[in-house]
């Protein structure tokens, strides 16, 4: 795990996040700078991304990139129903290329329920994660300790977590 996850100081392409009540309990406050647990980048890319090949965790990439570009609609919550979904602004597919919410479906091989069922399982993992940081954060744990003692409090209870949901699925 630790090869490919590390706690990072929260890029500017993002500080937007910090807005989102959705996203900002993912981010870790210590020191007037927000940091976050990521997967590592290497010359400005995920470590997993292989040129020419693609992402190397293939079906054990992270819910988050999973579910890349949909999400749940602003302002509601995923649930057990058929919630509707809404496509990120940032996708290509979507903004440049003009696809439909079905095309880019089919272009990814899969469907409205597979997306919604990931959809449930990140939103129950950012929940927990935000808990999780809101603990590390009471205990004062730095940054540079953080990603261990998450480490050990997931293997003190391996079933319950959902850090491997979040990172590594
Ligand atoms: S899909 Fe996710 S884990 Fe894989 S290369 Fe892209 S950002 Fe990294």
């Amino acid at each position: 795990m630790k090869k490919i996850v590390e706690v990072g100081e929260i890029p500017k392409i993002y500080l937007h996040h910090l807005s989102d009540p959705e996203m900002s309990k993912i981010y870790y406050f210590w020191g007037n700078v927000h940091y976050r647990l990521q997967t590592r980048f290497v010359n400005g890319s995920c470590i997993a991304l292989i040129p020419g090949k693609g992402c190397a965790l293939n079906d054990s990439r992270p819910l988050i990139c999973k579910v890349w570009p949909f999400w749940w609609i602003s302002g509601s919550k995923p649930s057990a129903d058929n919630f509707p979904l809404e496509i990120n602004g940032d996708c290509t597919m979507a903004t440049c290329w003009n696809m439909t919410e079905d095309e880019i479906l089919k272009e990814f091989g899969t469907s409205k329920d597979t997306i919604r069922k990931l959809l449930l399982a990140l939103n129950r993992a950012l929940n927990e994660h935000g808990e999780m940081l809101k603990e590390a954060a009471k205990r004062n744990i730095p940054p540079e300790k953080l990603l261990d003692w998450i480490l050990k409090k997931i293997l003190q209870n391996p079933l319950e977590s959902t850090f491997n949901k979040l990172f590594i699925s």
